[in-house]
């Protein structure tokens, strides 16, 4: 038991100790790799419109410090606890490692409900946490971003509140800032780019024909959305949308960039169409060739896994699939092809860790060279993947994780046990 026991921790740890068994990782070096470094709780005053005052609970886990700074975003939403925010912080960790990031993992958040507060509430709510984690983070020390329930807005009322405390603009205290504010071109797009470009890259080697094939997307935030964009603009049918208001079917392929559009105005996919609406408990029941879990961890368990009909499995959310779900999906292989988390949805801090080069130079990239290099990290950690797994017999996943933890674990031996 620890501070951080929980289904989703729990879910990581068991992960890794998959992991640690597979690599021989003796047992008295496991607690050193598996354990966050730090964890910060804070309480967030905020005045309500009303007058009064709400108390929030907000989060930072720390995991390691061994290759330079902790990066991840802050997540505001009602889930958020401390286990769930420690989980998220190690998959960093791996997901940062695998691509060869020069950062540890980190992730944040509060436990809020965004519908209960208004806009002015929600900027009052983001100053005072970032305010509260001055003393714990830095451009040197730990870099936030956008998570669920964040965006561009409240990543420049962080930067904003960080540089008012410095008495100078510090931007690359966070990312996924808007460009006019030290942001980077491609940022907000490069979370579902790059799960869309690894997909179609899948969908290549199993020699299927992208005008033909047919995606799902579970999740119409920024992921989501920019993925579903992608994947139609490469020629895919995206037939099936969900979001936290329900589901859209249309087997002749959703008009995306209509519903985007819609989405930006109302919110939501609510109210897009009345026809179209389905049951989005039945979204991964559904036959396609590329399904995207792109919303909450744990939502792909073993019976989840047995019923897939899809042929690409491409991760786009964090931890959507569970480890007893690893189990069926090993013995189906050679039915779903699985781009695990680590790598799929890795388009995103691969672009923060460019806004933060840019910010820290002031000189910034066109979109092209942002994107360009984006897809090359990607591809080669893709490759890495595929010929581990190949070569040890062992999944996608196992093989992702098993690359980052290796090197994780390479930079704490050489650096050894201080003091
Ligand atoms: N929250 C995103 C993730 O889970 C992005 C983190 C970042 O850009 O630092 O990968």
């Amino acid at each position: 038991m620890s501070v951080y026991s929980g289904p989703v921790f729990d879910m990581a740890a068991e992960q890794f100790g998959v992991i640690a068994n597979h690599l021989s990782i003796p047992f008295d070096e496991r607690d050193r790799l598996l354990l966050p470094k730090r964890a910060v709780i804070i309480s967030c005053p905020i005045h309500r419109d009303d007058g009064s005052i709400t108390v929030f609970e907000g989060y930072r886990v720390q995991h390691h410090l061994t290759l330079g700074p902790t990066k991840g975003g802050t997540r505001f939403a009602p889930s958020v606890d401390i286990g769930e925010v420690a989980a998220l912080a190690i998959w960093m960790s791996w997901k940062c490692a695998l691509v060869g990031l020069p950062y540890g993992g980190a992730k944040g958040g509060v436990r809020v409900d965004l519908t209960t507060l208004s806009k002015r509430e929600l900027e009052g709510l983001s100053r005072r946490y970032m305010q509260e984690m001055i003393p714990f983070v830095g451009p040197h020390t730990d870099v936030m971003a956008p998570d669920m329930g964040t965006n561009e807005q409240v990543m420049a009322w962080f930067m904003d509140t960080y540089s008012m405390y410095q008495g100078r603009t510090v931007t690359e205290i966070v990312t996924g800032k808007p460009v006019s504010s030290g942001g980077t071109l491609g940022r907000r797009e490069a979370t579902g780019r790059g799960v869309a470009h690894i997909a179609k890259r899948v969908l290549n080697e199993l020699s299927i024909n992208l005008g033909t094939a047919t995606a799902v997307i579970q999740g119409f935030g920024n992921v989501g959305s920019y993925a579903a964009l992608e994947l139609h603009r490469f020629g895919l049918k995206v037939i099936a949308v969900s979001d936290h208001t329900g589901a859209l079917h249309d087997p002749s392929g959703l008009d995306i960039p209509a519903l985007i559009r819609h989405a930006g105005t109302h919110g939501s996919i609510a109210g897009f169409s009345n026809q179209l609406q389905f049951d989005p408990e039945q979204i991964f029941a559904l036959s396609c060739d590329v399904l995207v879990p792109a919303a909450m961890e744990r939502v792909i368990d073993a019976q989840v896994a047995a019923n897939l009909k899809c042929r690409v499995l491409a991760e786009g959310a964090n931890g959507p699939t569970t480890p007893d779900a690893d189990l069926v999906l090993e013995k189906r292989q050679d039915e779903v092809f699985v781009i695990p988390d680590i790598l799929c949805n890795a388009g995103g801090v691969i672009v923060s860790y460019f806004e933060w080069v840019q910010d820290l130079q002031q000189l910034f990239w066109e979109e092209e060279e942002v994107t360009r290099r984006e897809y090359q990290i990607l591809d080669r950690a893709f490759d890495q993947m595929v010929t581990r797994a190949r070569v040890d017999k062992i999944s996608h996943r196992t093989a992702a994780m098993a690359i980052g933890v290796e090197k994780v674990r390479a930079g704490k031996n050489i650096r050894g046990l201080f003091p």
